[in-house]
Order: structure tokens, then sequence, then C-alpha cells
């Protein structure tokens, strides 16, 4: 029976290894420190521990890395479909047989509860498997015969690239990426979130010995404003994949305008669940706990702006909020934990005190405590949306309430956000759902169901959500560039230049 003695158990060997190696660089097939010899302490959320001495990389590490992928790229680019899929599948496989160990150190890492993160890992391998088995299609193209000319098109990667990923899932976004980028033919510069590097490791060590070339996929640690800025400013990284913050994206489209970099973002949201009245309110109050607090809140497509309708509000809200007491905070090793500790002190502060905001700007707090890091689930009701806790993401297990009381007034309240990445709608009437999903400013809407990702499906947001898709053939749009060539089929007949009138 698995417990949290158990899983201590398991992880101490992981934690020994890795205090005793540090979380080095990997560049161009070798684990390395950085040029300069910068370190800064990865700890854990769990109780503040140092897991381990990390690289602080700087531009020339940066340098040496976006170097090996360019070295890398010919080779990999050209290597046969049928061996770039096999390798991809190794990876998958590699994963698979160490998701318990993944999912351990993750855990620990960012303070997320078992329980899912257990399935995140296993997520990340049918990553590596779904993009495998799109290498052998990935440069197709299409016939677009004219008088004169057959026209085809087909697609070549893009070339070395950079992918900076977040702390919250940070090893299953790492794959959402990295496995597009390889399937496409592309080498990969990684640059892991400084407050959470562990997992990044084990996954390229994972690739490497499944058979991934040297230099095909390198890793840099190190934080945004040094190793991420430098990687994004490189002239031989082609294009940008990220994953985090809207203000981040900002950032990182002026960094890397001098050298037009293509860019790919996934940002953050301030998504609404909308009950209406006529809904299975049982099956939306799932779904509303699942989206708000399931890992910690700390999650881009969370619902943490909830309008319901006004005459369910005060049944919904009460039931919403003795589900919310009863949910389990603690251990994020302990199996039956449903809320875990916040990344970081300082978020941790930074949600607190975005509870405080609510309150001051008019909204009552109806369940929910704070111990340091550990901060239960909260409902904020009473609240409107010009509020600043229902415009802002607070990325933490905190869901403002709002009433509505028509259709067009929960529109209208949805669709006012700087943000646009999910919607959820909840209603008994199929043609009401299919128009408010039409209305709704959201790259993604889920009606009656929480978010369920299926990979050939688009995956990004609106607005200050992000800009560009993932998923299927979206993402290996981003990582290779369309080529169109023109065959002549009869007599050229080019304009003649100087022959004379
Ligand atoms: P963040 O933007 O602070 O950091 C993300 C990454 O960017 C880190 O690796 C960081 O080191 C790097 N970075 C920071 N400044 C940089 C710079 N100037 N240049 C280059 N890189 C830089 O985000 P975070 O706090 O780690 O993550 C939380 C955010 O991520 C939330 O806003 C959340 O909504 C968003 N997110 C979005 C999705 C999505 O798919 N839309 C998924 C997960 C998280």
């Amino acid at each position: 029976m698995t417990n949290l003695a158990t899983h201590l158990a398991k992880l101490r060997p992981h934690l020994d290894d890795v205090a005793a190696r540090g979380l080095l660089n990997h560049i161009g097939g070798a684990a390395v420190g950085g040029v300069a010899d910068r370190w800064f302490d990865a700890t854990s959320p769990v109780d503040g521990s140092v897991i381990a001495r990390t690289v602080r990389s700087d531009a020339a590490d940066v340098d040496r890395a976006a170097q090996a992928a360019r070295a890398a790229f010919g080779a990999w680019r050209d290597m046969p479909a049928t061996e770039r899929k096999a390798i991809l599948h190794a990876i998958a496989d590699g994963i698979a047989a160490r998701a318990d160990d993944i999912a351990l150190c993750e855990c620990w890492d960012t303070g997320q509860p078992w329980r899912y993160m257990a399935r995140a890992a296993l997520r990340g391998a049918e990553n590596f498997r779904f993009f495998a088995d799109r290498v052998a299609s990935a440069r197709d193209g299409q016939a677009m015969p004219s008088p004169g000319l057959m026209n085809i098109t087909t697609r070549v990667p893009i070339g070395p690239v950079g992918v900076i990923t977040p702390w919250n899932t940070p090893f299953m976004l790492s794959t959402w990426k990295i496995a597009p980028a390889l399937a496409a033919g592309c080498t990969v510069v990684h640059k892991p979130a400084e407050l959470s590097p562990w997992t990044a490791r084990i996954l390229i060590d994972i690739a490497e010995a499944a058979g991934l070339p040297p230099g095909v996929w390198n890793l840099i640690n190190g934080t945004g404003p040094e190793a991420g800025r430098a990687l994004t400013e490189h002239a031989d990284i082609k294009a940008i994949a990220f994953v985090g913050a809207s203000q981040t994206g900002a950032a990182i489209m002026a960094q890397g305008a001098p050298t037009l970099k293509r860019i790919q973002f996934e940002l953050g949201g301030k998504n609404p669940m909308i009950i209406f009245a006529d809904a299975d309110l049982e099956a939306a109050l799932d779904a509303t706990l699942f989206m708000s607090f399931a890992l910690n809140g700390e999650r881009c497509t969370a619902s943490s702006r909830l309008l319901v309708q006004a005459g369910i509000a005060d049944r919904f809200e009460a039931a919403l909020a003795a589900r919310m007491d009863a949910i389990r905070v603690g251990h994020p090793l302990d199996p039956a934990t449903e809320v875990g500790p916040l990344i970081s002190a300082d978020h941790a502060a930074r949600v607190r005190s975005w509870i405080e905001t609510g309150q001051r700007e008019g909204a009552q707090h109806r369940v929910g405590r704070a111990e340091g890091q550990y901060i239960a689930p909260t409902l904020l009701t009473g609240a409107r949306n010009d509020m600043r806790v229902a415009q802002n993401e607070i990325f933490g297990p905190v869901l403002t309430s709002i009433r509505f009381e028509t259709e067009d007034e929960a529109l209208q309240l949805a669709n006012d956000s700087a943000y646009g990445l999910t919607g959820y709608v909840w209603t008994a009437d199929a043609t009401r759902a299919l128009r408010v999903s039409e209305r709704l400013e959201a790259g993604m809407v889920w009606v009656n169901t929480a978010n369920l990702r299926h990979l050939p499906t688009p995956f990004g947001g609106m607005k200050s959500s992000g800009i560009g898709r993932d998923g299927g053939d979206w993402s290996l749009e981003f990582y290779m560039e369309q080529k169109h060539i023109g065959l002549g089929t009869r007599d050229p007949d080019v304009p003649r230049l100087g022959v004379g009138a």
C-alpha cells in the first residue's frame, strides 16, 4: 500500500543522487558546469530544503548550447524518418518506465500532489508517442498544379529552437514542446524554470539513453533575465516556444525582435466557469472544484472565475464551500493529498495578498486558511467582475464567484477580461451551449466537461493568453517552414532581355 512513508523512502536515493551530482547543463551530449562557475540552490516547496546546487548560466553558456544545436541540426534534419520515429518512441518508453521516479521528483520540486503528477509523467510519454507517429508525414506537402507549372509545397524544419518552460507541471509541459520540435527535425535548447529544474535533467538523460544523438537536445539552467534572455536573443536560435506569464511573453517578443524570432506563446488565463441554472449541478460542482483547485490552482487553464446564475447561486456556493472545506491540504507525496504547498514563499505571499485585496475590495471570504506555503482552497463570493481579484491571474487555489442574471450578461462578464485562454460552459440547453461557445473570447471552450486534452486538437489562447497553437499539425507548423517549389511543365517562354527591340 503506497503511503507517504513509502514515497519518502523511494525518493531518498534520488535526492542523494541529485545532491551529489548537482543540476548541470547538458550541451553536445555532455553534462557540464557553467563557463563562469556560478550556481544557485534549487529548493523544495515542501520544507524549503536544498535539492541541489544548480548551474546559473549566462550568455556564454547559452552560446555554447546554441552552437551545439546548430552543429547537430543537419544530421538530425536528414536522419531517415523511420530512425527518428524509433528514437522518439524509445524516449516515450524510457519516460513510461521511469514514470514513478519522475512523479516523485516533480512533487518534491514543485509541491504538486502525487495524485496528479503520477499521470502527468505518463502524459509526457504520450506526447512523445503522438509526435513520433507524425515524423513520417511531417514534411508532406500539397500539389497545386496551374497552367505551365507543377506547384508543390513541402515543409522543412526551421532550425535550432529555444524552449522556455514554467514551474507548474514542468515535466509534462517540456515534453509538449520538445517532442514536436524533434519530430519536425529541429534541434533544441531547453531552459526550464529556475524554481523547478529537476525533472528536465531526468528527461534529457532518458532521451540520450534512448539514442538521441549528442547536441540534438541541450539543457541550460539559470534565471529568466540571464539564461532565458540570452536564448531569446541568440542569432542561431530561429524560434522560441514559450510557456509562462503574459508579461514575460511581452518581454520575449521585444528581446527576440532584433533577430526576427518566430514565437509561440502559451500564457496566463482568468478562465470563466459559467454555470446556468439548468445545468447538471452535481457534475458542474465537481468540475468547478477540479478545475479550480487541482494542481494547487497553479494551472493556466484553472477556472478561477466562477460565473453562476443568480437563481442557483446561494445553493451552488454553499455546496462549493462545504466540499472545499473537506479538501485535503498537505504533503504532496501523501497519496491522499489534494492540494500541496505553493511553489515558493514569495508566490504564497502573493496569493495571500490577493486574498486580502479581494476582501478589501468587498468580496466575502467564505473558506480557506493559510499556513506558510500551504494555502487551503479559498472562495471569494459577492465579487464583481471589475474587482482586481476578478481580473488578475492569481495562480493559486483561489476562486472568485460572480453572479449573473441572463445569458447576455454572462457573456459580457466572461469576455470582459484581458485574457482569453479557456471557457467552461455548463447548461442542458444545446443551442445555448453552441451560442455561448461561439461568442466566448477564448481559444478553447469546454461544454459540460472539465478540460480534457485530445492531442490532435489546437491548444492555445486569444488576447493576452497567447499567440499560436500547440497540438497536432499546429505544433509542426510552428517548428517548420513552408516551402513552395514550382516546376515548369511547358516551354518556359520567359520574356527575353538584352536581345534588342
Ligand atoms: P514566468 O513567465 O515567470 O517564467 C516562465 C519561464 O520564463 C521561466 O523559465 C523563466 O525563467 C523564463 N523567463 C523569465 N523572464 C524571462 C525573460 N525575460 N526572457 C526569457 N525567459 C524568461 O512564468 P512562471 O511564473 O514560471 O509560470 C506561471 C505562468 O505560466 C502563469 O502566468 C501561467 O498561466 C503560465 N502558464 C501558461 C500555460 C499555457 O499553456 N497557457 C501553461 C502553464 C503556465
